[in-house]
């Protein structure tokens, strides 16, 4: 892939461009997230019915990203945003923090993030190190037992979603890397880009579910494909 005509970039992360660094993806072989059936970690209900559950959950993710560290495929895109003269977007559906430890910092984690906090009693966010429990106590209002994983369950709104959709739509290159496909709307970005004239080029382990929307894919691991596409690139 060479540059020509390309000033734009959108691209999308999912679970695949972490899955090297050791944190399991999430529609794996068992179709589970490390042991869980999502509706019973990852939904508002499930919060409702046994937050305790749904905080040993996160507060086990939580505790893994302190073992794991980024891979070849975030730091070639960690390169790309520093080296892209044009405008550039990573758009994480990543809850780890892999990769803003790799420099990334054109980002937006559109699901949240594992390592924030968010106040159900005063609405603020702020970053969590360690456990938080059942009976965390809010930095911003002091109360006790208010605060959630700063995460987007299903059924939730993701994060900056006008921005993400005007940058989708402006894009000449969209960019899918470890994603399944199956989560929308982050699944139907690759529609609209081309609707909208982007090329578009999938990166995944195998074909996803909206693999035939994209004009090209290439098959095969991110920490070595994804350093091979960015040097194609910065070429
Ligand atoms: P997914 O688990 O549904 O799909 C991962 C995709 O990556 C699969 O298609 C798989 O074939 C591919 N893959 C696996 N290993 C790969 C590799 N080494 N190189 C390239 N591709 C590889 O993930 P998703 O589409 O991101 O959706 C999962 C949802 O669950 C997201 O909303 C996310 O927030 C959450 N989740 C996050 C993490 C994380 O933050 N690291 C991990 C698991 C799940
Ligand atoms: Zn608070």
């Amino acid at each position: 892939m060479t540059r020509e005509g390309i000033r734009n970039i959108v691209i999308l992360t999912g679970a695949g461009v972490s899955a090297e660094s050791g944190l399991a993806t999430f529609r794996g072989p068992d179709g589970l997230w490390e042991g869980h059936r999502v509706e019973d970690v990852a939904t508002p209900e499930a919060f409702r019915r046994d937050p305790g559950l749904v905080h040993a959950f996160y507060d086990a993710r939580r505790a893994k990203l302190q073992t794991v560290t980024p891979n070849l495929a975030h730091e070639a895109l960690a390169r790309l945003d520093e080296q892209w003269p044009g405008e550039l977007l990573l758009v994480t559906q990543n809850v780890d923090d892999l990769h803003e430890r790799a420099g990334s910092n054109r980002l937006i984690h559109m699901h949240g993030q594992v390592k924030k906090g968010w106040c159900l009693r005063c609405g603020n966010r702020f970053a969590w190190d360690g456990a938080m429990g059942t009976g965390a106590e809010c930095p911003s209002c002091g109360g006790i037992g208010q605060v959630r994983p700063d995460i987007v369950w299903f059924g939730e709104m993701p994060y900056e979603m006008e921005r993400i959709d005007q940058a989708v739509r402006d894009c000449d290159l969209f960019v899918s890397i470890g994603t399944s496909g199956a989560v929308y709307p982050a699944a139907g970005f690759v529609q609209t880009a081309r609707y909208c004239g982007g090329r578009t080029l999938e990166i995944n382990l195998e074909p996803s579910m909206g693999s035939f929307f994209f004009d090209e894919s290439r098959m095969g691991k991110a920490a070595e494909l994804v350093p091979r596409w960015v040097d194609e690139l910065l070429a």
